[in-house]
C-alpha cells in the first residue's frame, strides 16, 4: 500500500536523472501513482525516455512552458488517457547565466522578464490547466521547487531569488483561488543540489559547503529526500497543508 495509490501524476521538469523533478518522480512511483513526465525539446526528449521506461512512467508530450499551445496539448493528453489528475510537479526555472553572478542590479528588461515567465508565470498557467481536471477528480495537489534565495540575499543566487520570490508569492494566491476545490498547493525549498540548473549559478558549490557544514545535521541535503517530501505534499498525508513554502535543506534555513 503506497500513498500514491491510485493516483494520477504530472512531473513537469525532468533533465536528466539528478533532476529534483525525476526524484518526485521516483517516489511517486514507488508510492504507487500513474506518473506523466514531459519533456523539453528534442535534447533533452532522448534523457527523459528512458528514465520514463526505468521507473514505469508515461512520456505524455513535449511542454516548454512559454508555450500556450504545447500546455493545452499536454493536458488533453492527460484527459484523454486518465480522465483527470490528481497531482501536479512544477520543477521549473530558468535565468540566464550572466544574470547568476556578479551585480542583481545588472539585469535587463528582457532578461529579468524571461525568467519571470518561465520559472513563476508558468506555474499559475500549469495550475489553470491542472484545475478542471483536478475538480474532476474532487481536488488535487500540486508542488513548486523553490529555493532560500527567494526570501535571503544569496550570492550569484540574484534574478533566480527574485522569481523564487514570485514563486512563492505566487504559491499563496494560488493557494486562495484553488482551496474551495479542494485543490493544495505547496512549494518545496530545497537545500543545494548539484543539478543540470544548479550548475549555472557561480559558486553555487561554495555556497551548498557552507550549508553543510553550518546545517544543524551536518550533512549536504539528498535529492530523494526532495522526492519523499514531494510524496507527502502531493499525498493526503498533507490534506491540511496549503500555501506554505516547507524546508527540504537539512535545517539550514532555521540557522542564526
Ligand atoms: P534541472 O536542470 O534538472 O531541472 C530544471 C528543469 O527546468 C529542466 O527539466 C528544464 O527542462 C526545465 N525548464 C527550463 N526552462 C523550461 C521551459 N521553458 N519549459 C519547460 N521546462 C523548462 O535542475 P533542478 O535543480 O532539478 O531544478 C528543478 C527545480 O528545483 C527548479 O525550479 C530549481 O530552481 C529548483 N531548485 C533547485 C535547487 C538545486 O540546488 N538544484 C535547489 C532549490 C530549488
Amino acid at each position: 500500500m503506497g500513498i500514491a495509490d491510485g493516483k494520477t501524476a504530472l512531473v513537469v521538469g525532468v533533465a536528466n536523472e539528478k533532476s529534483l523533478a525525476f526524484s518526485i518522480a521516483q517516489e511517486l512511483r514507488a508510492q504507487g501513482a500513474a506518473v506523466a513526465l514531459t519533456y523539453q525539446g528534442e535534447v533533452l526528449e532522448k534523457r527523459v525516455r528512458p528514465l520514463a521506461a526505468q521507473i514505469g512512467a508515461e512520456v505524455i508530450g513535449e511542454l516548454d512552458v512559454t508555450n500556450d499551445g504545447q500546455i493545452a496539448e499536454t493536458f488533453a493528453a492527460l484527459h484523454k488517457k486518465y480522465g483527470g489528475l490528481d497531482m501536479l510537479v512544477h520543477a521549473v526555472a530558468f535565468a540566464e547565466r550572466d544574470d547568476l553572478r556578479d551585480r542583481f542590479l545588472n539585469v535587463n528588461r528582457t532578461n529579468f522578464a524571461r525568467a519571470m515567465e518561465i520559472s513563476a508565470y508558468s506555474l499559475v498557467a500549469l495550475a489553470r490547466a491542472a484545475e478542471p481536471l483536478m475538480e474532476a477528480r474532487g481536488g488535487g495537489s500540486i508542488v513548486t521547487l523553490s529555493y532560500i534565495g527567494a526570501v535571503r540575499a544569496i550570492p550569484n543566487y540574484n534574478m533566480m531569488g527574485v522569481a523564487k520570490a514570485a514563486l512563492e508569492a505566487c504559491v499563496r494566491y494560488l493557494a486562495m483561488d484553488l482551496g474551495a476545490k479542494g485543490i493544495r498547493i505547496n512549494a518545496l525549498s530545497a537545500g543545494p543540489a548539484r543539478t543540470l540548473s544548479s550548475s549555472a549559478i557561480r559558486d553555487f558549490f561554495t555556497m551548498a559547503h557552507h550549508v553543510e557544514e553550518r546545517s544543524p545535521l551536518k550533512r549536504a541535503m539528498k535529492i530523494e529526500e526532495v522526492g519523499k517530501m514531494g510524496a507527502v505534499l502531493l499525498s493526503d498525508l498533507s490534506s491540511g497543508v496549503t500555501g506554505q513554502t516547507v524546508y527540504v535543506d537539512v535545517g539550514y534555513s532555521i540557522v542564526g
